[in-house]
């Protein structure tokens, strides 16, 4: 159940106090992919939700974003495209710029990445301003994909990025 998925979500973070910078709390999900039977239950609760037919390719953006996409895409039978960091990906991109608090991140995609019209899932492990997701699912589109979703573990919903998101609709197995 979706209550059960929160427990194992919130049982299998760590908090990390000011990380990577003061006043942060880093949500560390390593501990949720380090541990088979948690990590599988989570998987098969994303792509419950989702529905394994109502995506062709799943997006993962770097890098935690990556061990999520890989294996919902194993487990579907779907593709995985990987949205990186700049400087990266070695053929022609596109890329998406974004405010950070402090400066500006860019991440990229290559622009043949996506056959005309295939539906995306775009997956992260964490949404915290959604600054992140916002722009992957920019490069998505722009590259010719459509998302059909956004999926992350677990989001922090004293941030808004559930509403930078809107009206795409976000699924996170727990939101704090
Ligand atoms: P944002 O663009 O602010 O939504 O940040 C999302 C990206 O930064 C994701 O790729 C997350 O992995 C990472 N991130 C941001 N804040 C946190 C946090 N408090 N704990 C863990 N990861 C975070």
């Amino acid at each position: 159940s979706g209550a059960e998925l929160a427990a194992l979500v919130a049982g299998a973070s760590v908090d990390v106090p000011d990380f990577p910078q003061p006043g942060v709390v880093f949500k560390d999900l390593m501990p949720l992919f380090a541990d088979g039977a948690v990590f599988r239950q989570v998987i098969d609760g994303i792509v419950a939700h989702h529905g394994a037919g109502s995506f062709d390719v799943v997006a993962g953006v770097e890098a935690r974003g990556f061990v999520v996409a890989a294996a919902i895409a194993y487990a579907t039978g779907a593709g995985v495209v990987p949205i990186r960091k700049a400087g990266k990906l070695p053929r022609k991109v596109l890329s998406a710029s974004y405010a950070l608090e402090y400066g500006e991140a860019t991440i990229e995609v290559h622009e043949d990445a996506f056959i005309a019209g295939q539906r995306v899932l775009v997956v992260d492990d964490v949404l915290a301003t959604g600054g992140t997701a916002a722009a992957a699912m920019d490069l998505v589109e722009r590259a010719g994909g459509t998302v059909s979703g956004f999926s992350v573990l677990l989001e922090l919903g004293f941030l808004p990025g559930r509403e930078k998101l809107s009206p795409r609709t976000v699924h996170a197995l727990l939101t704090v």
